[in-house]
């Protein structure tokens, strides 16, 4: 019998997205169909979800959900992404409106009242069994999601008892941290705040309900698997990674190549794959002439598209961008964030007129063009939990430069004389970066060996199938209908 699968997630491609979240919750339902398994996806409908005229209708299932004092209610759309159901979960008050979780000034005051109503939205509408929605698992993604697997364990124990959860850690960073005067508003029992379950230094922390109270812990590289256990990068979440070490694995996040695709892609000037390279160079061309570039087109040409945020490493950007931009290169980013990085491109841009070109805004049409209009990609991210720029710039032939941290040590080789897929620097630093950027432009230089770095690149295969294969085996794991227990995936 197939496996009922729901995904509970905060953010799903093509509906809504702010990071690699939304990918993988939009990509991931489609790899689980093709293995046979039976999916559902649950998001909030947010206001640009209406805006984009995505199509759905009402299910009639109202959900009823106490919050504190308050008992509010919500709708339940449905609407489909190629074939596979989507539920929007609707209550105006708390999603329409303009972002998904804070303004550019900071997060939404309210945002534990939000998304423990979604949180418990998703099981209401489950159990009411009108949608025709069954959840052998519900896997679970990032703080927004993180109370499901706690109401599973606790309130939600008698309606759900078949059924198991898996949660997924995209950044640990970002935690979910509330003042505890709110815990009220989850409804979970007083027992649940406590050092073994989600309260953290005297604060109700989202992330850490998640990992304590799922079946099965999985964050998105088997490297940051292992980094979030140390200090260094657990955030202080690292004790209780330790604790459920035996639940917790790395799978590394897939590619969706129908989207990332050079040879097909719709939003590029013009389409190239490895057999004929030409659509590359008029892409390059194109971009020059977009960001309003002085270069000449045989200078290599560097992307970056970001979050700007301190995680991505622009602080020894910063730092190295006299340096790199008197290589006779030209470097366009496209991001959008924290306002201090929004006034250091820009400033940047000021010096730097014609060689550096900057957008400080979303848009996905433009990253398409920036991958494959460049010659490199750079993410010297201080961490990266995977990472998919830079699994995106293999396949269009736009070689990463990035720091060996996370997904991104896990997914590029360093060049080493010509062995690896791109350049990878560890030493988090200034030095560390230019050197190897130097590096890069030298090869880039050596014709010859650029042509043959770069087949190697978009020859590298990182689709959904193997890492869809893995989550399967985790649900079978979590339900126990495996043989064995699961086999780490080999790097
Ligand atoms: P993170 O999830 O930390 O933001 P990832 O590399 O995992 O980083 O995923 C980022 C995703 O968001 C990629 O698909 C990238 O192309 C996209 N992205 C980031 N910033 C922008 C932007 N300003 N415009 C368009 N797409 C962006």
């Amino acid at each position: 019998m197939a496996l009922n699968v729901v995904i509970a997630s905060p953010e799903v491609v093509p509906f809504a997205k702010t990071g690699g979240l939304a990918d993988v919750a939009g990509s991931l339902p489609h790899a689980l169909k093709r293995l046979g398994c039976k999916v559902s996806v649950f998001m909030p409908l947010y206001r640009e979800i209406r805006e984009k005229g995505v199509e759905m209708e009402a299910t009639g299932v109202e959900v009823t959900v106490p919050l504190g004092r308050r008992t509010l209610t919500g709708k339940v759309c449905r609407g489909e992404t190629d074939g596979i159901p989507v539920y929007f979960i609707k209550r105006d008050e708390f999603f329409d409106r303009s972002y998904l979780y804070g303004t550019p000034e900071g997060d939404y005051f309210d945002n534990l009242e939000r998304f423990t109503f979604f949180s418990r939205a998703v099981l209401e509408a489950i159990k009411v069994d009108k949608l025709g929605v069954k959840a052998d698992i519900i896997h679970c993604h990032d703080w927004q999601s993180a109370l499901i697997p706690a109401y599973i364990k606790d309130i939600y124990k008698n309606s759900f008892p078949g059924t198991k959860t898996v949660f997924t850690i995209h950044n640990i960073a970002y935690q979910g941290l509330f003042p505890y005067y709110l815990f009220s508003y989850t409804g979970l029992s007083g027992k649940l705040f406590s050092m073994e379950g989600m309260e953290f230094w005297g604060k109700i922390n989202l992330l850490k309900a998640g990992i304590v109270f799922s079946d099965i812990v999985t964050t998105v590289s088997e490297g940051y698997s292992k980094e979030i256990q140390t200090a260094e990068y657990g955030y202080g979440l690292e004790g209780v990674l330790k604790s459920r070490q035996k639940h917790l694995y790395g799978v590394l996040n897939g590619v969706d190549y129908t989207h990332w695709n050079p040879a097909t892609d719709e939003l590029i000037p013009a389409r190239y794959s490895l057999k004929d390279l030409k659509g590359k160079k008029a892409c390059k061309k194109e971009l020059i002439k977009e960001f309003s570039l002085k270069i000449k087109t045989t200078e290599p040409l560097v992307g970056i598209i970001s979050r700007l945020a301190d995680q991505k490493g622009f602080d020894i950007l910063a730092d190295a961008m006299e340096d790199i931009m008197k290589l006779d290169i030209g470097m366009v980013v496209l991001g959008t964030g924290e306002k201090k990085y929004h006034r250091l491109f820009e400033e940047l841009a000021r010096l730097h007129p014609e060689r550096l070109g900057v957008k400080i805004t979303f848009d996905n049409a433009m990253a398409h063009r920036i991958e494959a209009g460049c010659d490199m990609f750079l993410m010297p991210s201080k961490y990266e939990p995977c990472g998919l720029n830079q699994i995106y710039s293999l396949r269009y032939g736009t070689i990463p430069v990035v720091r060996a941290t996370g997904g991104l040590d896990d997914t590029i080789r360093d060049y080493k004389g010509g062995l690896g897929n791109g350049f990878k620097f560890r030493e988090y630093s200034k030095r560390a970066l230019v050197e190897k950027f130097k590096e890069a432009v030298g090869v880039y230089k050596d014709k010859k060996a650029w042509e043959a770095l770069r087949e190697k690149a978009m020859k590298e295969d990182y689709s959904w199938e193997r890492s869809a294969k893995r989550y399967l085996e985790l649900y079978d794991s979590a339900l126990g209908t495996e043989a064995t227990a699961p086999v780490r995936a080999k790097k």
